[in-house]
């Protein structure tokens, strides 16, 4: 058992804004324990903190500060939490702090680049690492991944890929036990048995929640999310089963409600937006008070399902997340009273271990079976059930002619056959009862005979009555034993088919009784149409086709503004240079593939030639009948060196290739993601910009869309009638999010060419009828626009018409198709 507090972390996150930075600083002197000193402006502190302090101290295990990457936050803080788990003991990391303090960076990782990934990739990462170097043990992977808003749990890792709304993930429920263990029914595990398998449920888990996640319900700083790997271990032959769980949590913003100003709220006093974190406060307030017998771990979900994580038996370790910027100081100072906290609670992990009874089962059944086959080989004969006619009549001939002989020394001889011993007993039975009968008449006319011969068959009968008790003795014991056999065979028949009904029922623990097959037929049961998938990452490209699906049934006109949308979009910039490191890493990666080849020929070669030369050498001990020399001559031993160095080069290509295989896995994820991202963003801002037009469609209804038009105030009526011909249209408007706001945008001056304007986001507005004649007006109309961006008019009503977006969000153009163009005058 290992007893130790919940170690606390701090991390500070990199200002924003530089000079928005608050004053702290970190005392990390060798001997004593971190800390970590938030000094608060004056002016603050007349503000909201009415006591008036200035300076706020906090003692952590580690302070990390801005300049920390995830390699150090990983070494530091999850490494020592995953080898503990690798050991058998379960583990906790969790991330606290207000929104936007670095909580998914530090757990998930950064969307943008390999170097950014965070705990959860890292930790996988070296999880099958140490797996696949330790092959003294068996071991099993399964994952899950759990999302908890608003006290409901979502199953992240479902495979349909249909979820639009949280509502639409399975939703997962909590039951106890009566020995108050947890069980989270329909709460799917997927098995992995390489990091690229457990990397696809990450981005399987962060797709589906990226999805769900609508403006409304702001899951992402709302809601907690749960990923969990759990691992079974056995050495080959045990019965005995470890289990392990890694929780790694990404928690909720934990802001409070604002504080009412001078005079207003203590720090303390503040409460939570967030209510499940208002319950785990008040969880691990009950944990770090001394003699309190209830825990209020029921009160959340959260609380229950991280029950063990706080107070039992698991090392827990706490990141606070921290955004020390000045408006933050009084968030940051709350977490930071938390992580105190939280650092008093003490934990008891212990080795999770337990016998499986259905390999103990296994276990005997091939004892049962391996003594069968040492009593055939003993006996010669095969074992079959009964014995068969010739057996029995071979038997009945012995027991004659044993009962015939006079020699009191003479043996009934059957073998060490059980059964054959029972048959005979039951022979003398009968002949001893049909003699009964018979001598009863007899009784007199023998009577002589009888006399002389009594001592010695009441000796033999007291014999035989022995060895008939002994007998009967052994009996019972077998038939005991072949009963408890008969039991053990039928429980292991029953026993699969209970495990998968009390699955359906409680999906935790995730080994039920520890059983690494038995989970694994669970998670099959639960989720039978994903098993091969997530090998593959053809389970990749399918997901992402269901997402951008809808492309290929978009209009042309909708396709080409969805390129716009996407050239125009801030996460553009970050997948072409992903794509750009991408096709390095994968050129690279060629090159490599290339050089090992070479490198692995060349070893053959030069193995070759060794050989080559020893056979000369033998050759010629033999020509010249001498002995071959016992040590490799110069020329062999420059072959084998070269041998080693290029052993050694192919050995470091190997570990460079295999680590550029994961990275370009990484970035593959990461650029799919971005993909997932833009195109939901894309379909969102569609829809609004379909329903805010149809709102503001009676200005655009009546207006005759055959002649295009740039915008200006003055032009925006007749733009609206070029771009609208129908009444009943659905009008809708490029704007490439996020669009500036108009007053930031004045009129530009005359030499501001009209390249200069498109990071402004120009607006553009068009009607959406949904029928492909209009669409093709469409098209008509970007082209135009993309032939005016080509052209650079340097136009200052053009220009403005951009910036001058406010209201109608309308921006004109001509119209190729119709072989006119049309400017306004000043162009
Ligand atoms: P939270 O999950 O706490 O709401 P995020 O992890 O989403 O916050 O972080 C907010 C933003 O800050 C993200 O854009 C993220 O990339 C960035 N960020 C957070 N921590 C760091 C860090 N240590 N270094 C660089 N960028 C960071
Ligand atoms: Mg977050």
């Amino acid at each position: 058992m290992v007893k130790q507090t919940i170690q606390i972390f701090a991390r500070v996150k990199p200002p924003v804004r530089k000079h928005q930075q608050g004053i702290y600083s970190i005392d990390q002197d060798e001997k004593l324990i971190p800390s970590l000193e938030i000094i608060v402006p004056r002016d603050l502190a007349d503000g909201f903190v009415n006591n008036k302090r200035e300076s706020y101290k906090f003692k952590f295990q580690g302070i990390f500060d801005q300049d920390a990457n995830q390699e150090i936050i990983f070494e530091h803080i999850a490494k020592p939490v995953a080898e503990s788990f690798l050991a058998g003991y379960n583990g906790t990391i969790f991330a606290y702090g207000q929104t936007g303090s670095g909580k998914t960076f530090t757990i998930t990782g950064g969307a943008e680049r390999y170097s950014d990934r965070g705990i959860i990739p890292r930790t996988l990462s070296y999880i099958f690492e140490q797996l696949q170097k330790d092959s003294s043990k068996i071991y099993t992977t399964h994952i899950s991944y759990l999302e908890i808003y608003n006290e409901c749990g979502h199953d992240l890792l479902d495979p349909r890929h249909e979820a639009s709304s949280l509502e639409d993930l399975p939703k997962v429920t909590i039951l106890e036990d009566p020995d108050q263990n947890i069980h989270l029914k329909n709460l799917s595990l997927h098995q992995a048995t390489t990091e690229e398998e457990a990397l696809n449920l990450l981005f399987l888990g962060d797709t589906n929640r990226m999805i769900a996640e609508t403006p409304m319900n702001q899951a992402s700083t709302r809601s907690h999310c749960i990923f969990t790997v759990h691992l079974s271990s056995k050495e080959p032959g045990s019965a005995t089963v470890r289990h392990a769980k890694l929780h790694l949590v990404d928690l909720a913003g934990s802001e409070r409600v604002a504080k009412t100003g001078v005079g207003g709220l203590l720090l303390t006093e503040a409460k939570y937006i967030n209510l499940s974190l208002h319950y785990l406060e008040q969880v691990i307030i009950a944990l770090s008070e001394k003699h309190r017998s209830h825990i209020p771990y029921r009160n959340s979900m959260m609380t229950s399902v991280l029950r063990d994580s706080l107070g039992g038996n698991c090392m827990t370790t706490m990141i606070a997340t921290l955004s020390l910027e000045k408006r933050n100081l009084d968030e940051s100072i709350s977490t930071c009273r938390f992580a105190q906290r939280v650092a008093l609670i003490k934990n008891e992990a212990v080795l999770n271990e337990e016998i499986d009874p259905r390999l103990v089962i296994k276990h005997l059944q091939k004892e049962i079976q391996e003594l069968k086959d040492e009593l055939a080989m003993v006996t010669g004969e095969p074992r079959t059930e009964a014995l068969t006619e010739a057996e029995l009549l071979q038997l009945e001939k012995l027991i004659t002619s044993f009962l015939e002989d006079q020699d009191p020394e003479s043996r009934l001889e059957v073998g060490a056959d059980m059964r054959k011993i029972h048959h005979c007993f039951h022979h003398l039975k009968k002949l001893l009862n049909d003699k009964k009968i018979l001598g009863n008449n007899t009784v007199s006319s023998e009577s002589k005979d009888q006399d002389c011969q009594e001592p010695l068959k009441e000796e033999e009968y007291r014999k035989l009555q022995d060895i008939l008790k002994q007998r009967d003795n052994e009996i019972n014991i077998l038939v005991n034993m072949l009963k408890k056999e008969k039991k053990k065979v039928q429980e292991a028949l029953y026993l699969p088919a209970k495990g998968r009904h009390e699955f359906r029922h409680s999906q935790s623990p995730p080994f039920p009784l520890g059983n690494p097959e038995g989970g694994q037929r669970m998670l099959l049961s639960s989720a039978p149409s994903q098993a091969q998938d997530f090998s593959t990452l053809g389970y990749r490209s399918s997901l992402l086709h269901k997402k951008t699906g809808m492309r290929e049934e978009m209009s042309l006109g909708r396709q080409e503004a969805f390129e716009i949308f996407k050239r125009d979009h801030a996460d553009s910039v970050t997948i072409d240079d992903n794509k750009q490191i991408l096709k390095q890493r994968f050129s690279e990666a060629k090159a490599l593939g290339e050089s090992i080849n070479e490198a692995r020929s060349k070893i053959g070669h030069l193995k070759e030639e060794i050989a080559q030369r020893h056979i000369q050498q033998v050759a010629l001990g033999i020509s010249e009948n001498m002995a071959v020399p016992p040590t490799p001559d110069q020329q062999e031993e420059k072959l084998r060196s070269q041998l080693e160095e290029e052993k050694r080069r192919y050995k470091t290509m190997f570990t460079r290739l295999k680590a550029l295989k994961v990275e370009i896995e990484h970035l593959q994820l990461l650029m799919d993601k971005a993909k997932v991202k833009l195109q939901k963003e894309f379909e969102v801002w569609w829809a609004e910009e379909a329903t805010n037009l149809q709102v503001n469609s009676p200005a655009v209804n009546s207006l005759d869309h055959k002649k295009p038009f740039l915008q200006t105030s003055d032009t925006q009526s007749e733009l609206s009638q070029l771009l609208s011909n129908k009444s009943d249209v659905n009008a809708r408007k490029i704007l490439p999010s996020p669009c500036r706001s108009p007053h930031s945008q004045k009129q530009s001056s005359i030499s501001t060419p009209l390249e200069d304007s498109i990071p402004e986001r120009p607006v553009l507005s068009i009607p959406l009828t949904g029928d492909s004649q209009t669409d093709s007006d469409i098209l008509a109309f970007i082209k135009a626009r993309q032939s005016i961006l080509q052209k650079k008019c340097k136009c200052t009503s053009f220009g403005g018409s951009f910036r001058a977006a406010g209201h109608q969000h309308l921006w004109g153009a001509h119209s190729e198709v119709e072989g006119s163009r049309e400017f306004p005058e000043c162009c």
